[in-house]
């Protein structure tokens, strides 16, 4: 029997129907399915604007260049991420300024923004990370008071929510200048590859539009519509960053399914909170009061007596995979090297994180089978372990 996975998107006839539409109409790149996707993803988060992209890592790389960051410039934002938060910065010839996270949590920590800040700052990347939403409050109000600006990473963050003056709206609104959303299939929804830029600044936005498409004065579809001959031209440098429509027609698909999607994870994340809950041997990841995760992951922290690679080997043992936590970018061989990061603060939490975390498997079609058995192997393991202990004592 296969394990359970650790994710799986959820994808069926809806999506299909909709590439082979596309397809069949003769349009295939971007084009007037990625015009209504951005529409409907704006107003699912409440943004008001929202420009599709190739992936997340793109995305990041077009939000640091639209605030202005270049060479030489510094960065702040966690190691503890996916290596293409950092990659992004470094695409721009800036160099990464690396803090730690939060005790207990997996976000950065905003009380080590400030002393992180020297006048190469050029903005703050703030990663929801597994989907749970950062201090979003406290962080814009440090980069605010320093006039620095906060693009969100908010990869994983697709339908997260955060309690914002009284009211709880959609990340992506934004919250700081603009967020970055990843539709990678290991994320909450898929375009197989995607990325969308949201933002309330008209000029980032136009910006992110001509970048994305080599830096052309106008797009394919106005050339292809006009009854007059337009030349283009290039006024700046710009990239290939585009989203194909077949990709933003199941993205279309994806988006009607997301509340669904979100209510399915939040049901399953409540379970493992509640069956796995009361475990000297387990810290179960915690919800802010105000923060609603759409739980692209669910996170554990095992204590630090437990072997990490023995309970995951134990665990795939009994049929449920999982993943270990977050790495630590400062780590890589792409980023040892002195000069490629700064580390402005003890990274302890971060690499505690990664040694002594696993994700277990979350993803909406799994059934009360699948969860049982999770919970059975997860029980297990520790249990082994706090029946040990009970005989040292
Ligand atoms: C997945 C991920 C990315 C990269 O997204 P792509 O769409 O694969 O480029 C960036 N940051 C974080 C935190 C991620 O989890």
């Amino acid at each position: 029997m296969n394990p359970v996975p650790v994710a799986k998107p959820v994808l069926d006839e809806r999506e299909v129907e909709a590439v082979r539409r596309v397809i069949l109409s003769g349009w295939v790149t971007q084009g007037p399915e990625v015009a209504a996707f951005e529409e409907e993803f704006a107003d699912f988060v409440g943004a008001r604007h929202a420009c599709a992209v190739s992936n997340c890592t793109t995305a990041l790389h077009l939000a640091l260049r639209a605030v202005g960051v270049d060479a030489g410039d510094e960065v702040i934002t966690v190691s503890h991420t996916f290596i293409a938060t950092a990659n992004a910065i470094r695409y721009c010839g800036a160099v990464p300024v690396f803090v730690d996270i939060e005790k207990g949590g997996y976000n950065i920590d905003p009380d080590l923004i400030e002393g992180a800040i020297t006048p190469r700052t050029k903005a703050i990347i703030c990663v929801h990370q597994l989907g749970m939403p950062c201090d979003l409050a406290r962080i814009v109000a440090i980069a605010v008071s320093h006039g620095i600006p906060v693009i969100e990473d908010a990869a994983c963050a697709t339908g997260s929510e955060i309690l914002w003056k009284g009211r709880w709206e959609k990340i992506g609104k934004p919250h700081g200048d603009i967020a970055c959303f990843s539709f990678h299939p290991r994320k909450v929804v898929t375009t197989g590859d995607g990325g969308m830029l949201t933002t309330a600044n008209p000029e980032y936005d136009r910006k992110f539009r001509l970048w994305r498409q080599h830096g052309m004065s106008v797009t394919d579809a106005v050339r292809h519509g006009s009854k007059q001959v337009i030349f283009e031209s290039y006024p700046e440098l710009g990239y290939n960053y585009r989203m194909t429509d077949m990709q933003a027609a199941v993205g279309r698909e994806q988006l009607k399914r997301l509340p669904t999607i979100i209510a399915q994870r939040r049901k399953i994340a409540k379970q493992y909170a509640e069956q796995l809950s009361g475990r000297s041997a387990l810290a179960l990841p915690v919800e802010p009061t105000w923060a609603r995760s759409n739980w692209q992951s669910f996170c554990l922290r095992l204590s630090e007596d437990l072997d990490q690679r023995e309970v995951m080997q134990q665990l795939l043992d009994k049929g449920v995979s999982t993943r270990r936590g977050i790495m630590n970018i400062h780590l890589e061989d792409a980023y040892t090297q002195t000069g490629l990061h700064f580390v402005a603060s003890s990274l302890r939490e971060s690499v505690l994180a990664q040694q002594h975390s696993i994700i277990l498997p979350l993803f909406a079609q799994m059934t009360n089978y699948d969860l049982a058995a999770v919970i059975e192997a997860v029980s297990l393991s520790v249990s082994e372990r706090d029946l040990a202990i009970e005989r040292a004592v």
